[in-house]
């Protein structure tokens, strides 16, 4: 018997550094007037600005992923240089929420109630950086922050990664990325009448994905969350091999910072439009469990590249929101959800619109104000998309 023989482009070598400074190491910076530094962080009672050395990474990165233990208030910037001589802008990464204390095998994380920035992608082949942090005041004799760290990644380059190549990945390949099943896939229900064509997708092998660290879970979607990445363009992607290597950069903080099993979205979607195969199979009658809202059983994520919100104020681009569209209305097919409608999200607890945005379930800004707005009209659209595919 012949067995397709799957591809497996040489994955991306990517490679990433913690470095982290707490307590007594913070002496190395400077020190605005009424900061001190004591055995257990910086202190400011009165507030105040610290100033980190300049620091020589020791690998070249282009994303960098924060967090830290202080004050809810406390505001963290970076900057990063080439040469430790040109510096860029100062960078604002405003904590998203903290990192949740347990891994998703249920493990204790090391970060877990960190305050978690966004990831920043920075130009490729930065090699210092420094930070900067503005300290509310506090007088009950707490630190305003006892340590920060930063996830230092190099998103690495796949083999294949000249633009002709990743095209032929583009529905073409039936090589199987995804781990062997652990648990039993749900049944599929009978199919409901609608339905709207699968979109292009480039699988994971098309953008060096790592193996996820265990067998996928899985559930079935009666509901479609929509996110943004919450990452910071300090350095904008024009190919298609720069949005990959960022889905690569995704990845390792998601599972390395997060301590998830793999990227958190089912599927992500970058500013050309083009539809990523995040933490999914190539199986449609199943879906794979996410990482993605807090909850995770019985829906799906999707997620949008970008910072739809304050203070950096993106807006998703048209490609974004008509692929979009056709992700929703595509899986909306597949599981009979109504796009525009609304129902019981058991693992959640309460009735939820069948495509939601993340913060109808969690403190959050994601998928920030300016995706958020447009939620009626992406369930309108997409819910038109089925009903023309059903003529
Ligand atoms: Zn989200
Ligand atoms: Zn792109």
């Amino acid at each position: 018997m012949l067995v397709a023989s799957p591809a497996f482009p040489a994955r991306a070598e990517v490679r990433a550094v913690r470095l982290s400074r707490e307590g007594a190491g913070f002496a190395e910076g400077r020190l605005e007037a009424g900061v001190t530094v004591r055995a257990d962080g910086l202190h400011a009672g009165r507030g105040g600005l610290y100033t980190s050395a300049a620091i020589a990474a020791p690998i070249a990165f282009s994303a960098i992923g924060p967090y830290w233990k202080g004050a809810p208030d406390v505001a963290v910037e970076v900057a990063v240089s080439p040469d430790g001589l040109a510096w860029g802008r100062w960078i604002p990464v405003p904590a998203e929420e903290s990192i949740a204390p347990l891994r998703e095998d249920g493990s204790p994380n090391p970060f877990g109630g960190d305050l978690l920035g966004p990831l920043v992608f920075v130009s490729p082949g930065s090699r210092w950086f420094r930070y900067r942090v503005r300290l509310p005041a506090r007088r009950d004799g707490e630190p305003s922050l006892s340590r920060i760290a930063f996830h230092l990644i190099d998103p690495g380059r796949t083999a294949d990664e000249d633009a002709s190549q990743v095209e032929a990945h583009v529905e073409s390949s039936l090589a199987t990325s995804g781990p062997r099943r652990a648990v039993a896939p749900v049944p599929e229900e009978p199919s409901p009448v609608a339905r709207a064509d699968r979109p292009p997708i480039l699988r994971r092998a098309a953008w060096g994905a790592r193996p996820p660290k265990y067998a996928y879970s899985y559930t079935r979607a009666g509901h479609v969350g929509v996110h943004h990445t919450a990452s910071v363009d300090d350095f904008t992607p024009t190919t298609r091999a720069e949005c990959a290597a960022r889905l690569r950069a995704i990845q390792a903080f998601h599972m390395d910072t997060n301590g998830w099993n793999d990227i958190g979205y089912a599927w992500v979607v970058c500013r050309h439009g083009e539809v990523f195969q995040g933490r999914e199979d190539d199986d449609d009658a199943t879906d794979v469990q996410g990482a993605h809202d807090g909850f995770n059983r019985g829906s799906t994520g999707l997620s949008l590249l970008g910072y739809f919100h304050p203070p950096y104020d993106q807006h998703p681009t048209q490609e974004q929101l008509s692929s979009l569209v056709d992700l929703i209305a595509w899986i909306s097919g597949l599981r009979g959800i109504d796009p525009a409608g609304r129902s019981l999200y058991e693992a959640f607890g309460a009735d939820v619109d069948n495509v939601y945005g993340h913060r109808e379930v969690k403190d959050t800004s994601c998928p920030g104000d300016h995706l958020f707005a447009l939620k009626e009209l992406l369930r309108a659209a997409a819910l038109e998309k089925l009903l023309i595919g059903a003529l």
